[in-house]
């Protein structure tokens, strides 16, 4: 019998389940709102449930919002900490389903899975290591890819709330991250952006003047982490990059914030091939969870 994975990609807005064995094979998927964590675990639980019991899955990748514990050896591995997600915190992800599912399961974080999706799933990107994912969307996440594993330590990166240049005269907006303020996540994320502007990101009209500056903070980020991490290639994903025109923005400031410092190609001449979309397009994190599933059975 053909073997196929579980992966569940554990939004904050939304879970993403699916049953498959590759990109191009998705023998079933569903997707829900994220409400109160009993209700919504218990979903993703009843969607696996048959294809366990016929034993057509032997895996599970979890990819979830964070932060998250990471460390295999602390007694609170695999659930989600500190969120000011309403009902979330301290939630026993990985064990409730683990428990309620009774195969092995992998677990990491939302944007890690991702740039795992993309990594293990497009061929060209396993040469591209460091490889990192960014996502601005309801919030602003970093994961990454170096010597072949996702990025660990500490807790895990979480380089969406790093600082970045502030001009209060150009820019009066205070920010809107609970913790920092003005961290880029509070400047840069989707609602920020909706509650400096009055209005959601995407009705914003092309020639307003918030996309010059959602660019000028994205690149900020993405030249940090060309300084700090020197990656290979840089996948920016989540809802706000679909925005037409913005990637392009972004690039060209990337290219004028690091002002001709780091003397790379990729970045003086194809900058298109280093900053890109996700191959995989919103597939990204839960096709990741399946790669995660694969490689635990595989291990
Ligand atoms: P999530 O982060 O919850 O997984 P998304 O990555 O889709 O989901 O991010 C949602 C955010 O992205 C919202 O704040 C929304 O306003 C913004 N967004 C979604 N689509 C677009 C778009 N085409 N242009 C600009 N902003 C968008
Ligand atoms: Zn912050």
């Amino acid at each position: 019998m053909k073997k196929y994975f579980g992966g569940i990609e554990a939004g904050g807005t939304k879970f993403v389940c699916n049953v498959a064995s590759s990109p191009d094979d998705v023998l079933a998927d569903k997707r829900f709102p994220t409400t109160d964590p009993v209700e919504t675990i218990a979903k993703a639980i009843a969607f696996f449930q048959p294809y366990i019991e016929k034993k057509q899955v032997e895996a599970i990748g979890i990819a979830a919002f964070g932060p998250v514990d990471l460390d295999a050896r602390s007694k609170t591995f695999g659930y989600i900490t500190t969120t000011p997600k309403p009902g979330w915190a301290q939630v026993d992800l990985l064990g409730t389903i683990q428990r309620a599912l009774r195969v092995p399961c992998a677990f990491d974080t939302d944007v890690n899975g991702a740039a795992q999706g993309e990594y293990y799933w497009n061929l060209e990107n396993r040469e591209l290591d460091p490889l990192l994912y960014i996502t601005v969307g309801t919030g602003i996440g970093v994961g990454g890819i170096v010597n072949g594993k996702t990025l660990h330590g500490l807790i895990h990166p979480e380089a969406g709330h790093m600082f970045i240049p502030h001009n209060r005269e150009t820019d009066p907006f205070p920010g809107a991250c609970p913790y920092h303020e003005d961290c880029l996540e509070g400047l840069a994320s989707g609602p920020s952006m909706a509650k400096r502007w009055g209005q959601p990101a995407e009705t914003l009209p092309d020639d307003h003047p918030g996309w010059n500056l959602e660019a000028m903070y994205i690149g900020y980020l993405i030249s940090n982490l060309v300084l700090t991490l020197s990656p290979k290639r840089i996948i920016l994903g989540g809802g706000v990059p679909q925005h037409p025109g913005l990637v392009e923005k972004v690039r060209s400031d990337v290219k004028e914030q690091l002002n001709g410092y780091i003397q790379s190609q990729k970045i003086m001449a194809t900058i298109d091939e280093f900053i890109v979309p996700p191959s995989l397009g919103s597939q990204a994190g839960v096709m990741g969870a399946i790669a995660m599933a694969k490689q635990l059975v595989e291990r």
